[in-house]
């Protein structure tokens, strides 16, 4: 079903708002982008340049606007973890199967791309206006220099929040009553770091890991770029014994890497100079509903679901909202409010279920990893997935390179934790642990 075209607004010029105006021009819409900042390809460097791994969803989406191979042109294929544990030689993990990888890209640099490609494909970008406030039933924004000073109202059909975890748009849409909302940061913040190139341009790591140094309650890992640096990024509580609050001097920055991290010895100046220049930043998971305000404004991306970055899914489930919608839009054609509605019903149960496996997550590197018990079950786990590849998926691959729901590898990771329970309750289970016993234990429960 074709659509009529509409003049549709989007507040926010990141990763979400710039595919979401792909897709619309490509509907055949007016699309106007509003950012609060100045236009990220005239800025060199912003100081924090995370780095994503794109998986399975976003490549699906950016496929379906035919940007996946111009993409795939800035990103690295990393098809293995590569795990450097203290005083033991760095060992790899293939992430899936044959041919299964994440790719990392620096954010920066993607969302440089996709406003070019936003701009090719007819959407007009304004900078350096920042969205105020929104009248919902009229679909009006006003933007202005500060919260105090003039607004100029502009008027829409619709208008889309992509204006990430702290949303304006989404603001408005909480003062309406039946608006459920929560957040809830954890206690550890992050600090990007760099690992320069060799002189030759090289890599000094593997380019292709994703490189992890657990540590207990910290962890440090870093992911490669194009030009032969890596972007780091050390996880660490704000506060306690080794945490943000104790490292302050260079000195101090300097001993803890030499002590936790000694195979990043040749870049520890680099590194302490990071530690000390950049920010700390915190992160949030943010929940809320609905979604949508009849025909009018509808959430995508961070704004309407921010997750912690421990599944590396966030962007990745921005992209697969606005996939969603596409179809949606494409199913029933003018009837906007129908779109909406069946757009938050079918992503809600899914936006919920990522941002608790990435919960999960963030307390599974920050606390199992240490737990004999915990790497028992997982040793447990492979071994037996390796034999029967069709009866258990790890809950990774189904996040990570499949697109069924996250809902569903959900329910199914539960229901394997269910049996693992079961099985490591075995009396005999660090001696059998490698047994027929508890192969067919497993078997038996599936
Ligand atoms: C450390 C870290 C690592 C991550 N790693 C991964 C990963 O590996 N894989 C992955 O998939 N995801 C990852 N994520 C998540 C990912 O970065 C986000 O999910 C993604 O950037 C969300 O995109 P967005 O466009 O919805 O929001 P944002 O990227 O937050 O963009 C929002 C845009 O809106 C603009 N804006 C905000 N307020 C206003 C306003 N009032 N008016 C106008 N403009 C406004 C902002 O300037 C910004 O340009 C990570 C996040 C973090 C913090």
């Amino acid at each position: 079903m074709t659509q009529t075209p509409k003049n549709i607004a989007i507040a926010g010029s990141g990763l979400v708002g710039s595919l979401l105006a792909i897709y619309l021009r490509r509907l055949g819409h007016t699309v106007t982008v509003f950012d609060r900042r100045p236009d990220i390809r005239t800025i060199r460097f912003s100081g924090r340049s995370i780095n994503l791994a794109m998986s399975n969803r976003g490549w699906k989406a950016l496929r379906e606007v035919g940007l996946e191979d111009a993409i795939k042109e800035i990103a690295i294929p990393l098809d293995k973890r590569a795990m450097h544990l203290l005083d033991e030689e760095v060992y790899y993990q293939k992430y899936g199967k044959e041919g299964e990888a994440i790719w990392s890209i620096s954010r920066g640099v993607l969302n440089r791309r996709m406003i070019d490609l936003a701009e090719e494909a007819g959407a007009s970008f304004r900078f350096n206006e920042k969205v105020w406030d929104v009248n919902l039933p009229e679909a009006k924004l006003y933007t202005g220099e500060t919260e105090k000073s003039e607004w100029k109202e502009y008027s829409y059909d619709i208008i889309f929040g992509c204006d990430g975890a702290f949303s304006r748009i989404r603001h408005k849409m909480q003062r309406r009553s039946r608006f459920d909302y929560s957040q809830h940061f954890i206690d550890v913040g992050y600090k990007e770091l760099t690992i320069p190139p060799n002189e030759d341009g090289t890599h000094k790591l593997d380019k292709n890991s994703f490189h992890i140094w657990p540590r207990g309650k910290f962890m440090f890992i870093a992911m490669p770029n194009l030009d032969g640096s890596f972007t780091c990024t050390l996880f660490l509580p704000f506060e306690g014994e080794v945490s943000f609050e104790n490292l302050k001097t260079k000195e101090e920055a300097r001993a803890f890497f030499k002590k936790y991290f000694p195979n990043v010895m040749q870049d520890i100046e680099n590194l302490a100079e990071d530690f000390l220049s950049n920010p700390t930043s915190a992160m949030v998971t943010m929940k809320c509903f609905p979604w949508t305000y009849w025909d009018k404004v509808a959430l995508v991306g961070d704004s309407a679901h921010a997750v912690v970055p421990f599944y590396g899914q966030g962007m990745n489930a921005g992209f697969e909202d606005i996939y969603v919608l596409n179809q949606l839009m494409r199913e029933l054609g003018d009837d906007w409010e129908q779109i909406f509605k069946t757009y938050e019903r079918k992503r809600k149960p899914n936006a919920d279920a990522i941002a608790e496996l990435s919960y999960r997550n963030f307390i599974e590197m920050s606390s199992k990893t240490a737990d004999p018990m915990f790497l028992l079950q997982k040793k447990i786990e492979k071994r037996f997935s390796a034999k029967y590849p069709e009866k258990w998926i790890p809950a990774y691959s189904r996040v990570t390179f499949s697109d069924r729901p996250y809902a569903e590898a959900l329910e199914i990771g539960d229901r394997q934790e269910a049996i693992m329970k079961e099985v490591m309750a075995h009396p005999q289970i660090e001696e059998e642990w490698d047994s027929e016993m508890v192969e067919k234990m497993i078997l038996e429960r599936l």
